[in-house]
């Protein structure tokens, strides 16, 4: 039966680490928060960075705006914090309104000030290994590998998912590790060819957004398994994999929820903290 690999106990630590952190500047760290509109996901995300934050003696500074907010309205506002040198650290939460470009909201906000690591910038340095503010999901995903001592070198990785906060990213950090790296996406369903390449992952990390996806019976034994989707179904909270019977034949799995998520906001207050401690001295 599978350890559980779960977020908390990873982020308390991070937590810890950076309650010392905070104490050790000059001034309390600024974190800016824009939410658009009421999105109820959003507005539970927002809820959970607020109370870690103040957790951690950070001051979290939520800007509501509201749904039919224009473009070049976000822009000013977006340009406003970037000016403020009070703030150490932005974040625009998503999912934005249709009318609304994320990418261009993503150039805007200064490389230094971007904690969610997503301007093509900080990307960029991803690439050269170089990155202060990695995306917080991928940054989460190897924290929680890191935990159980595998050594990544020469492994077999398989990613499902190939998004630009979780799939892509995660990608240039594996390879970093000298871990074999396979992305898998929709089209690798299409061909028919997902549960080969499932089965073969001595490290499996599935992002889809898709109950049940993976199956149990896919998973190789002794395989680390991190589940990153989030599904709701029948008023349960499951991942992307049958856990299970996933849980039957892995070494370590992650619990949804209880696994990725509690990291993330950790990992995104180490970027603000990392961004204060740049900015103050
Ligand atoms: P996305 O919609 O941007 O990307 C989904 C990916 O899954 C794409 O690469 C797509 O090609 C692939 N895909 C779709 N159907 C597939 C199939 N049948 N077989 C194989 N691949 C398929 O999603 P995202 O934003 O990366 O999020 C993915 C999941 O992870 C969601 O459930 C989301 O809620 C969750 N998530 C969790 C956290 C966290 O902190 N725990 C953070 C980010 C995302």
């Amino acid at each position: 039966m599978a350890k559980l690999l779960e977020g908390r106990i990873v982020a308390d630590k991070i937590k810890e680490d950076l309650r010392f952190r905070v104490q050790s500047l000059k001034q309390s760290p600024v974190l800016a928060s824009i939410l658009v509109g009421d999105n109820p996901s959003a507005v539970a995300y927002v809820k959970a960075q607020a109370q870690i934050a103040s957790s951690l003696g950070i001051i979290y500074k939520l800007h509501q705006l509201a749904e039919n907010v224009s473009e070049d309205e976000l822009i000013d506002f977006v340009l406003k914090l970037n000016a403020d040198v009070s703030v150490n650290g932005i974040i625009v939460q998503i999912p934005l309104p249709q009318n609304i470009d994320y990418l261009k909201i993503c150039e805007l906000i200064q490389p230094h000030k971007d904690i969610e690591g997503m301007h093509p910038a900080n990307i960029g340095k991803m690439l050269f290994g170089q990155a202060r503010m990695v995306t917080c999901t991928a940054n989460a995903i190897m924290e929680l590998l890191n935990s159980t001592g595998i050594d990544l070198y020469g492994k077999e990785v398989v990613v499902v998912g190939h998004s630009e906060i979780v799939g892509k990213p995660l990608a240039m950090l594996l390879l970093e590790k000298f871990a074999t790296v396979t992305i898998c996406h929709i089209a690798t369903s299409k061909a028919g060819k997902l549960q080969e390449h499932v089965e073969r992952a001595e490290v499996l990390i599935v992002a889809v957004g898709q109950a049940g996806l993976i199956k149990g019976e896919w998973i190789k034994t002794g395989a680390i398994v991190v589940d990153v989707g989030i599904n709701r179904l029948n008023d349960k909270i499951v991942g992307d994999v049958e856990f299970a019977t996933a849980a039957k034949r892995a070494a370590w799995i992650t619990p949804v929820p209880g696994g990725v998520g509690p990291l993330t906001v950790a990992i995104l207050m180490r970027n603000l903290v990392e961004a204060a401690c740049a900015q103050q001295s």
